[in-house]
């Protein structure tokens, strides 16, 4: 049985030894895979997809002391409207809006169905959120033109959008400069 006084210590064949190659390799390859990480996560837009940057941002805000429409409209991206409900049970506000998207779906609105100049599409994805109904993730597309909410499939433009953001990211991750990476997704 060991004395509660005996204070644990690490074993010889783990503690640091600066003199031994063998760990100056490992530190090496270490602030190798360090420095590699540091330059993806500045770029967090290039390398993450968006509904990574959506739900770890949700995640982030529900579980924060911070405003509760926002925390609210956190657990409602997150399916959790039982939560939000307990937060703020104010019909009118931002959660409420992606409730109703899900459970009373419409028609477009009609804007941006004829032929439009180039970017000038006023359908976008406002976010994504899980779908309580569906058991799955699913789009928040929302016009800029008369705030209409709906949920719904990528529309084309859309999905060009998230191709070309696809590409940019294989790009960079596969060790690409990203102003060349760019030229080459938009060329
Ligand atoms: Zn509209």
């Amino acid at each position: 049985m060991s004395d509660a006084s005996e204070l644990w210590t690490i074993p010889e064949k783990w503690r640091w030894d600066e003199t031994n190659p063998d760990f100056a390799e490992l530190v090496r390859v270490s602030e190798a895979q360090q420095k590699k990480w540091a330059e993806k996560f500045n770029q967090p837009f290039a390398t993450k997809t968006s509904r990574d940057i959506e739900m770890g941002r949700a995640v982030i805000i529900a579980h924060s002391h911070g405003n509760p429409v926002e925390v609210a409209e956190a657990w409602a991206i997150l399916g959790r409207y039982d939560l939000a409900v307990e937060l703020d049970p104010r019909p009118a506000t931002g959660y409420a809006e992606i409730w109703r998207a899900i459970t009373e779906p419409t028609e477009w609105c009609g804007h941006g169905v004829g032929p439009r100049i180039k970017g000038q599409h006023p359908q976008y994805r406002e976010k994504e959120v899980w779908n309580v109904l569906t058991g799955s993730w699913s789009n928040v597309l929302r016009c800029s033109e008369c705030g209409h909410r709906q949920v719904g499939p990528l529309p084309k433009h859309l999905v060009k959008q998230e191709e070309k953001r696809a590409e940019f990211k294989r790009l960079v991750d596969g060790g690409m400069n990203p102003h060349t990476a760019l030229a080459q997704v938009n060329g």
